[in-house]
């Protein structure tokens, strides 16, 4: 059987989660204390979805400007998908969404999300775990993804719930869209 490589790109606010979802679903460990990713760091993974072998490269980005790699073109050539992280505590980083979007969609050159020659776009509300600590309900997520032709989903990075669903199950729309 061959293996189709799919690369992942995943953007975001600092400190959403982005390397602690790459970490649980590449290594299933997690680390407490925030480290600014300096330029890019790569995860690899090889999954089988409906007996489909994929051989994913993930690519996490700091999120900070300052060390930021995600203004360059390359950062995103050849993208199957693009994860827009944000913290469903922190009404600011899902305000940031939009400018994540534009961001992307500029650099990358990409038609608007849902066009062939665009990659798959994925909302990801991380931190699910602090649900007592909501500034962002899930219907409002949901509804924007919705307007914007993404897929949508609320992870947990940190007791791992719904990680390997949604790298998984993204493989599989890539797929089915190729
Ligand atoms: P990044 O800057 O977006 O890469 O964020 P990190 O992965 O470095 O995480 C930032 C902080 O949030 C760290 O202290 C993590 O331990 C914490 N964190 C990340 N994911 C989760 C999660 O799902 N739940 C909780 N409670 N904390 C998380
Ligand atoms: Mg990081």
């Amino acid at each position: 059987m061959s293996f189709i490589r799919l690369k992942y790109n995943i953007v975001g606010d600092p400190a959403v989660g982005k390397t602690n979802l790459v970490l649980r679903f590449t290594a299933d460990s997690y680390k407490e204390a925030h480290e600014a990713t300096i330029g890019v760091d790569f995860g690899f993974k090889q999954v089988t979805v409906n007996d489909q072998a994929f051989k994913l490269q993930i690519w996490d980005t700091p999120g900070e400007e300052k060390f930021c790699c995600c203004g360059s073109r390359l950062y995103y050539r050849g993208s199957s998908c693009i994860f827009f992280v944000y913290d469903i505590t922190s009404k600011e980083s899902y305000e940031r969404i939009p400018y994540w979007i534009e961001q992307v969609t500029t650099i990358g050159n990409f038609g608007p999300s849902g066009a062939d020659d665009c990659p798959v776009f994925v909302l990801i509300g991380n931190k699910s775990d602090l649900a007592v600590n909501r500034e962002v309900s899930f219907e409002q997520a949901k509804k924007f993804a919705d307007k914007h032709n993404m897929i949508f989903t609320e992870t947990s990075a940190k007791s791992s719930c719904n990680v390997e669903e949604v790298f998984e199950s993204t493989a599989a729309c890539v797929y089915e869209k190729a």
